[in-house]
């Protein structure tokens, strides 16, 4: 697309005024935690045995330009799509039909929706549920056309940025309103003098969220009864620390909420459900205080969304233990679950029946519609039909990605590799993919790229929106609190295919509407 709005953007930088750029930003990262853990591996053998350091999480030395139209949509929908999420997971033999397809061809389904079943067997005893999602999109591009917002993913667990996305705004803003020719203000340009990106509450409404669970769980099940926490349950080794700590910080500065945090793999050493209680409330012994008990109102997972995290039988324990406890989870198997492919996929169907509007009974129709104009799409892989065709064929299958039940990022095949790929698969498995048409955002816009190892890269890029929602509800479909607020955008040189920060391939960057 030549969209005059790209021109010259954003203005050429000489080489001291980059240095000074890229100085500014590494120290502004530091200075307001805008950073992660580094790599173990790229540090030299030996350094940093007691994991003291810190850098830059990657990021855009410029805002992006983003079509004000798509970016409102976007937020226009995030508490519909919200509810759609939380119907799904509330009806549970709609959910199990597709779920069930899949448990012979990908284990990692399979384990999930017995973790349910074992659990569903003995009983419930949490009644409530919350999702911190993020919904992924592109602004599409067609010659002629207004960009439209089309949805690249929709995600229940471990919705990850939150934080650190309130940050970059911050660092975009301070530069666009640093006096002219101070030394870290950037060089003029139209679009720079155009304003800021917008308030970026991505944290407030994330931590809102749990705040809101943590009240509806109610007095303590415990007796005697016991002081009240939210647990943070994370990998072992994670890097992304600082933008799980701006959640956890507001949750204990603002809302007054004890918060721990625990690695998975320590879940069934410092936690107890005693065998006495019916009502099984999830009980935190912190290691530091073994006195002290704390009972667990509500887990949020920011681990278990992967298959290489259940290292043994010891994973799926913990994963029961805590999917059985009166803790309400964020999120449940059930809601983990209703975010895979597959899922997005069957709901893009153009034919068959109108799950939209069964799911959303309550909302205009107008409104879904909007809504389903969002998706892009998809193909069921189970057995023939176009989705094989599309798949096949070497010219179609350049306008698609091939996805699997996974998350996380650097899971998918693009494009010409995915015949061969296809191919090298038993036909009986295909069905654990879903084809989607590749989206096709404004790819002339350029932007540099300041890495976490300190590399400055400049090119042409593609950007993808996330936008932020909560929700809590009950397993009858009663909604207690639905809220959006916040939004992420992350930006990629324009010959990757794959997404995702921690993966390493995009940086975090923030929008100039246009
Ligand atoms: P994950 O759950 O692993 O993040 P995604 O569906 O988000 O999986 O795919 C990963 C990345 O692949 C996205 O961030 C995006 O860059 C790219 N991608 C996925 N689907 C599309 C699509 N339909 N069009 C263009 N790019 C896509
Ligand atoms: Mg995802
Ligand atoms: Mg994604």
């Amino acid at each position: 697309m030549d969209d005059p709005i790209y021109t010259d953007y954003p203005p050429s930088l000489s080489p001291a005024q980059q240095e000074y750029l890229v100085t500014a930003t590494k120290d502004w990262a530091i200075l307001n935690g805008l950073t992660v853990r580094p790599n173990p591996a790229t540090l030299p053998e030996g350094a940093d045995p007691n994991r003291v350091l810190a850098t830059n999480a990657p990021v855009t030395l410029f805002p992006s330009p983003f079509p004000r139209v798509c970016f409102e949509e976007a937020q226009a929908l995030q508490t519909v799509y919200n509810e759609l999420y939380a119907a799904i997971t509330c009806n549970e033999e709609w959910l199990g039909k597709i779920i069930e397809d899949l448990i012979d061809v990908d284990d990692f389904v399979a384990n999930l929706w017995k973790t349910h079943l074992a659990v569903q067997k003995e009983g419930y005893v949490q009644n409530l549920s919350l999702g911190l999602y993020r919904s992924d999109y592109m602004a599409h591009v067609t010659p002629n056309h207004a960009p439209t917002l089309k949805q690249v993913e929709f995600n229940t667990i471990s919705s990850s940025f939150g934080g650190l996305s309130a940050l970059v705004r911050s660092l975009h803003a301070e530069l666009l309103t640093s006096p002219p020719g101070s030394p870290i203000s950037y060089p003029p340009h139209p679009l720079l003098q155009s304003g800021v990106p917008p308030e970026n509450t991505a944290v407030e409404t994330l931590s809102g969220g749990l705040a809101a669970a943590h009240k509806a769980y109610g007095p303590s099940k415990s007796t005697p009864g016991l002081p009240l926490c939210v647990l943070f349950v994370v990998q072992e080794g994670e890097r992304n620390v600082f933008d799980q700590y701006a959640l956890s910080k507001r949750l204990t500065q603002f809302h007054k909420i004890p918060v721990f945090r625990l690695a998975s793999n320590r879940i069934l050493d410092q936690t107890t459900i005693p065998s006495s209680n019916p009502s099984r409330p999830l009980i935190y012994h912190p290691p530091h205080s073994p006195a002290s008990a704390f009972e667990v109102t509500t887990v949020y997972l920011r681990a278990y969304y992967s298959p290489d995290e259940y290292k043994s039988g010891r994973d799926w324990e913990a994963r029961i233990h805590m999917e059985r406890s009166a803790a309400i989870k964020c999120p449940t198997v059930l809601n983990q679950l209703a975010g895979c492919k597959k899922i997005q996929q069957v709901l893009a169907e153009p034919t068959g029946p109108d799950h939209l509007s069964s799911f959303l009974s309550n909302i205009d129709p107008g409104v879904i519609a909007r809504l389903r104009e969002t998706f892009a799409p998809q193909y069921d892989l189970s057995a023939g039909g176009q989705g094989w065709e599309l798949a096949l064929n070497p010219e179609t299958a350049l306008k698609h990605v091939l996805k699997p039940q996974r998350e996380g990022g650097g899971n998918n095949i693009y494009k010409s590799e995915i015949p061969g790929f296809l191919r090298s698969l038993p036909e009986s498995d295909w069905k654990g993919w879903v084809l989607m048409e590749l989206i096709n955002p404004a790819a002339n816009a350029e932007n540099v790229a300041l890495r976490n190892d300190g590399e400055v890269l400049r090119g042409n890029v593609i950007s993808e929106l996330g936008v932020y929602g909560t929700i809590l509800w009950d397993n009858t479909g009663k909604v207690f609190h639905n809220e959006q607020g916040g939004w992420l955008l992350r930006t990629k040189g324009k010959e990757v295919n794959e997404g995702g920060v921690a993966a390493g391939f995009s940086s975090l960057d923030s929008v100039l509407l246009y």
